[in-house]
């Protein structure tokens, strides 16, 4: 199947499962809040306990902390008969069955971490053929060697009494995945000795041809119901804001203030100096905020993660050293004071707010300054090849077009570069660009483009000096500031030639024409009082072809600042009505403060 295909069955099993009308419906939420201490079930495992509850074997996929040892934890106290589990690792099995014994469950451990007089027992309860024992856990090793286990089980089976059997992990049981077991493809002896023994199969990680493997290795039978933890976070509201180098601290600090004071956030920074100065200026302005990086020896470390952990500190700045592994539930914001390197870096990062399912705030602060300075340092490291680099800057590109995007559904977006797809329409204005009431117009701009790109290559054969992409764009507005005249830009063909366009989209055209390889950066030490690096634009590779018209149209999405003017008139009244009259949309969500023209200049910064 393809992600579409899957993605489909996943739909349908959710829709099949959903729903609190099952006869075991009361008793796996007496057990989820008896048992486990949980007031609901998050998306997916109610869904996945019910497919379970009424015999069908399953396919889970969740991300980590989605919550996959709920479901079958749920499923087996709620199954009359015993639950086998197969863990690859002793210690996920050492740290699972102790949790279950404080919760007075009754499990038994068949792994090296046991001892023999326990092993012993927990097979002689099994081969009873009533076993005492709930849950068992074990491994594919042992599955595979222990003729005992098998016995045992079979007489447990004979008496009815073998319920369920899990595999954790399972994406261990497929040569494509990233960590093939031999021992996991002995699992099928569970659907053929027992077939009529549920089997609950669960990965955080299962791309298409993995999903296939599973289902194949493991023998699941054909009516097996398929679930996915949707990509899609509906609690969290996605920002993306303009940054400019010395508000955007203080704009921070008021975001804290009025939305989330005295909660728990993250601030990730990009160098362990940004962390240290930002949370310096967070605690200046009495937001009590600690830094983190991997420049902190292991103890220091350890006490800030401890202190904002347990909430004597609210606010942590981190570089993303800090994050794996961390599991807080009320996490209510993060923000990226730099844009995160990658796609995936943002999904991860931003998805650590808003575990425990309450609405949480992910602000991204970007400029194109970030965007030149990360890749400098990747072009100054001396250990990845050219190739990866190449890879790297890749991955920017696409966050920058994520960021300059102030049209699409930022979930839309996200979901889109995973390969997922997502209905816009159901953001419900949970995003700053589906939040925005700014008109957008999609506009051919080839022309204007075609005449940036003249321009920059009479510069660089004309004048004997580089030109920087503001010079250029100032030069094609029609500035002649005194500068622009002594480098004689003001004397090219195209000066001049979009008198009357908006700045800022002719700033945006020009950042466009670099992604898109039409024109390219470049560094270069700066001699002189001012000394330092600039970067300067010049024809990139696809330029010619461009010129040409071979790389067809260029469109881009601009703000019409008429209707966005009457626009932010339009939100004033709407706010002000709104307070004596509930809106239908009356949950407290978050709303951008970035008005449209604000989002223009974020392609400026
Ligand atoms: P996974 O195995 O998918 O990576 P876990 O099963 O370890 O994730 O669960 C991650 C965390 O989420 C655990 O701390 C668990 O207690 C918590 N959790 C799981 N389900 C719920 C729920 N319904 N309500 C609250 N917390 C939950
Ligand atoms: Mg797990
Ligand atoms: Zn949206």
């Amino acid at each position: 199947p393809s992600h579409e295909d899957l993605d489909r069955l996943a739909a349908e099993s959710r829709k099949r499962w959903a729903g609190n009308a099952f006869e075991w419906t009361k008793r796996i939420d007496e057990i989820n809040y008896n048992v486990f201490g949980h007031r609901k079930f998050r998306d997916t495992q109610r869904e996945v306990i019910n497919a379970t509850m009424a015999g069908h074997d399953t396919l889970v996929l969740m991300p980590t902390g989605g919550g996959k040892s709920l479901c079958y934890q749920v499923a087996a106290l709620a199954l009359p008969g015993l639950t086998v589990v197969i863990s690859p690792l002793i210690a996920l099995i050492a740290d699972q069955a102790s949790a279950l014994d404080g919760r007075n469950v009754r499990v038994g451990v068949l792994a090296g971490c046991a001892s023999d007089d326990q092993r012993r027992a927990t097979l002689s309860d099994i081969a009873s053929g009533s076993p005492q024992t709930k849950i068992v856990f074990t491994t594919p090793e042992m599955v595979t060697a222990s003729d005992a286990l098998k016995g045992a089980l079979a007489r447990c089976n004979d008496r009815g009494n073998f319920s369920l059997v899990v595999v954790d992990e399972c994406h261990c049981v497929s040569q494509w995945g990233h960590d093939f077991r031999s021992d996991y493809l002995s699992l099928n002896i569970f659907k053929n000795s027992f077939p009529n023994v549920t089997v609950m199969a669960l990965t955080a990680t299962a791309t298409p041809p993995v999903a296939i493997d599973i289902i194949k290795n493991l023998g699941l039978s054909a009516n097996y119901q398929h679930f996915t933890q949707s990509m899609n976070r509906p609690n969290l509201f996605y920002e993306v804001r303009p940054k400019t180098s010395k508000a955007t601290v203080k704009d921070i600090v008021a975001f804290i203030r009025t939305k989330f004071h005295n909660k728990a956030g993250i601030v990730y920074g990009f160098s362990r100096r940004e962390c240290e100065d930002v949370a310096r200026q967070l605690y200046a302005a009495r937001i009590p905020a600690l830094h983190y990086h991997a420049g902190l020896d292991p103890s220091a470390r350890q006490n800030v993660q401890n202190k904002w952990m347990d909430g004597r500190v609210k606010v942590i700045v981190a570089t993303i050293a800090f994050g794996m592994g961390i599991n807080k539930p009320d996490v209510r914001f993060v923000v990226h004071y730099t844009m995160p390197k990658s796609m995936e870096g943002l999904f991860q990062e931003a998805g650590r707010a808003g575990r425990d399912g309450l609405d949480a705030h992910c602000l991204v602060y970007f400029s194109y300054k970030d965007k030149t300075r990360i890749e400098s340092l990747i072009d100054r490291n001396t250990e990845t090849s050219w190739v990866q680099k190449r890879e790297e800057k890749s991955k920017i590109a696409h966050v920058v077009r994520y960021c300059l995007n102030k049209v699409d559904c930022r979930r839309f977006l996200q979901l889109a570069h995973f390969g997922r797809t997502f209905d816009p329409a159901k953001c419900a204005s949970t995003c700053d660009n589906c939040a925005s009431s700014a008109i957008f117009a999609k506009v051919d701009v080839t022309k204007h483009a075609r005449n940036l790109v003249t321009l920059v290559k009479t510069a660089c054969k004309e004048l004997h000096r580089p030109v920087t992409a503001t010079q250029v764009a100032a030069c094609y507005y029609g500035s002649s500031s005194k500068p622009l005249v002594t480098a004689g830009l003001t004397r090219l063909a195209q000066a001049g030639a979009g008198r009357g366009l908006d700045r800022d989209n002719i700033n945006r055209i020009v950042q466009h024409l670099i992604l898109d390889g039409v024109l390219s950066e470049f560094s270069k030490s700066r001699p002189g009082p001012h000394r330092g690096v600039s970067t300067y634009i010049q024809p990139g590779s696809k330029a010619n072809a461009f010129l040409d018209g071979h790389t067809g149209p260029m469109i881009i999405a601009v703000a019409d600042k008429a209707s966005s003017a009457s626009s932010r008139k339009r939100q004033r009244s709407a706010s002000s009505s709104s307070r004596n009259r509930p809106t239908p949309n009356s949950r407290t969500r978050p709303t951008p403060q970035a008005l449209p023209t604000d989002h223009a200049a974020v392609a400026a910064a």
